[in-house]
């Protein structure tokens, strides 16, 4: 089988070719499976013509901004999807509701694909299911020995503290995080361990109302609403915005961003993250025993993480957009294209 980088990852055998998280269109390529909903892994849904697989989640959540999905089918996890000799199944991802990795088994080996990864649970997800593979196409977002990530429930005291000390000093905080993902696990925070209320941006609403329809409970107020207006003039409720919002807008306001990128970030910041941080990818790798892992969605650190495979584990790794790959079980060491 071949694995290679076009426009996705790209795997085909004897005519056969899926493509995952594809970032832009690939006309050789008529079949998708979407790992998530977050954009840079799902702008397939924006393709009208190419044949969408993803769970039933994230299909809900690319719909509340706007997209029409057709040519779409639900997959569920453990659920095997057979398309000619390739057997597709998703698996937990832990890193946004509905996140997949995809196990694909072929007649020359099995590849897992995690799409972006978390293996701690949070307070909305489960983690990621390591499974055994052949080939491990990896994500390599936080790739590198220095991001270490501390334990979630420090972080999150450190975010109750930080606060409880604003709201005393008249202060609105305001925590800048990903609308998908990291601004529902902070409301889930501040609901499960504080009685402090949580006023939510309209597009952090949006994504709410989303975990709320798969059953996630949620005590929040709309930006927009009488009470979020209210609870904010008092000074009493944190709110929760976009990363990229401007917290300019009042001078009472004081923010703070939630993000794995807090490691390097000079402001008020909190590395709460739905990634695994570099010891997790290791130890994830490990657990999955692959004959070779090929590391994406990276950037910089996509070499670096192989680098590490390679010479912590002894196990043979490149970034995937570097070479195509020819496995086969027979041959597995690098029929090289
Ligand atoms: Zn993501
Ligand atoms: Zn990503």
């Amino acid at each position: 089988m071949m694995i290679k980088w076009e426009s996705g990852v790209l795997i085909e055998h004897r005519g056969t070719r899926i493509i995952l998280d594809p970032p832009s269109k690939n006309p050789r390529c008529r079949v998708a499976f979407i790992t998530h909903a977050h954009a840079d892994h799902s702008s397939a849904f924006r393709d009208n013509k190419i044949s969408k697989f993803s769970s039933e989640e994230t299909m809900s959540l690319v719909v509340v901004d706007g997209v029409k999905a057709r040519e779409w089918q639900p997959l569920k996890v453990k659920e095997k999807v057979m398309m000619d000799d390739f057997e597709v199944t998703p698996h937990h991802s832990g890193h946004v509701l509905g996140s997949y990795e995809f196990e694909i088994a072929t007649p020359e080996g099995t590849v897992l694909f995690t799409g972006d990864l978390n293996t701690r649970s949070s307070r909305t997800i489960k983690p990621a299911d390591p499974i055994k593979c052949d080939v491990l196409v990896l994500e390599s977002t936080f790739g590198s020995p220095s991001f270490v990530f501390p334990p979630d429930e420090i972080v999150a005291k450190g975010m109750i503290e930080w606060a409880s000390r604003s709201l005393k000093e008249g202060k609105v905080p305001v925590f800048r995080a990903d609308s998908l993902g990291n601004a529902q696990e902070v409301i889930r925070i501040f609901n499960e361990d504080t009685n402090i209320p949580v006023v939510s941006h309209w597009r952090v609403s949006k994504i709410n109302r989303v975990y709320e329809a798969y059953g996630y409970r949620m005590k929040y107020f709309d930006i927009r609403s009488e009470e979020a207006y209210d609870l904010i003039s008092r000074r009493n409720a944190i709110i929760v915005a976009p990363k990229r919002l401007e917290s300019t807008y009042h001078p009472d306001f004081i923010s703070a961003l939630v993000s794995g990128w807090a490691l390097r970030f000079k402001g008020t910041s909190f590395p709460l993250s739905d990634h695994a941080d570099f010891p997790s990818l290791m130890e994830f790798v490990s657990e999955c025993g692959p004959k070779i892992v090929l590391t994406c969605h990276g950037g910089g650190f996509s070499s670096i993480l192989a680098k590490y495979v390679e010479k912590n584990l002894g196990i043979k790794a490149y970034p995937v957009n570097l070479i195509p790959t020819n496995f086969s079980l027979s041959s597995p060491f690098l029929k090289k294209s």
